[in-house]
């Protein structure tokens, strides 16, 4: 089944007002009629806006890089998917390891995240992945069922088929450690197999996986060749316009 690719980049917390600007400017040049494949972009929520604004007119999305799931009230430090979509935001990633690992964010929080974006047409994209612990533990299938079942729970059919899953391997994020093609080809196609199970095939089937990881202009395309990996989640290297731009353009 032919899934369309789908390169987004994770500023994560970086970039000033003036950076950003750039950065967007730069990436909406160079992903300039590409019809064969979406690009989507996580800044900070301090410019949000301000890149939706720069990219306006162009099929770039923008994604937050958490959302609460209250519309609006008492959530001091939170940002609502409402507020995201008049930010000019379509996306959200949800449950990246950072926010797991540094900030605590459980799965039952995680699963209140998701259910949120979904409820206000923001489409997740919901992280998982093992850490190199579990992986020399041999659990990485277990870990992966336990985050995929727990913060999807609830989500209904037709929400599965508009959320995208990021496989992130944790010991290969921000380290330069990318998983082989091999080891993330088993992963892909180990949570595909798992969403049938839990929605249905000609859904699993839809739903975009991302890898993410390490991912640069010279792994891309290996990666990219893989049957069940749909495209990348990139932090790193989106942060530089040339390499982000080699990484979208992937052959
Ligand atoms: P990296 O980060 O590309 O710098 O490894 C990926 C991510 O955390 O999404």
């Amino acid at each position: 089944m032919k899934r369309r690719p789908l390169l987004a980049g994770n500023w994560k917390m970086h970039t000033t007002v003036i950076d950003a600007c750039q950065l967007a400017a730069a990436i909406g040049k160079c992903s300039a009629g590409l019809a064969d494949r979406d690009v989507l972009l996580a800044p900070p929520y301090t410019v949000l806006s301000e890149v939706a604004h720069v990219l306006q007119g162009s099929d770039v999305l923008i994604a937050s890089q958490n959302v609460c799931w209250e519309a609006e009230g008492a959530f001091t430090g939170e940002i609502s998917p409402t507020m995201i979509k008049s930010a000019g935001g379509t996306a959200a990633i949800i449950g990246h390891s950072e926010r797991r690992q540094i900030f605590h964010e459980d799965h039952a929080i995680i699963n209140k995240r998701v259910l949120g974006a979904l409820a206000f047409g923001l489409i997740p994209v919901f992280c998982v992945g093992e850490t190199l612990e579990e992986r020399e533990g041999e659990k990485t299938f277990e870990i992966l069922e336990e985050q995929l079942r727990e913060g999807l729970a609830g989500v209904s059919l037709q929400d599965m088929g508009k959320t995208v899953v990021a496989y992130e391997p944790v010991w290969a994020i921000g380290t330069g450690k990318t998983a082989s093609k091999e080891q993330a080809q088993e992963a892909h196609a180990f949570i595909r197999k798992l969403l049938a199970e839990m929605f249905e095939k000609n859904i699993a089937d839809t739903v975009r996986i991302l890898y993410g990881g390490s991912v640069k202009p010279d792994n891309v395309d290996e990666l990219m060749a893989q049957t069940d990996i749909d495209g990348a989640l990139v932090g790193g290297a989106a942060l530089d316009a040339d390499s982000f731009c080699r990484i979208i353009n992937f052959i």
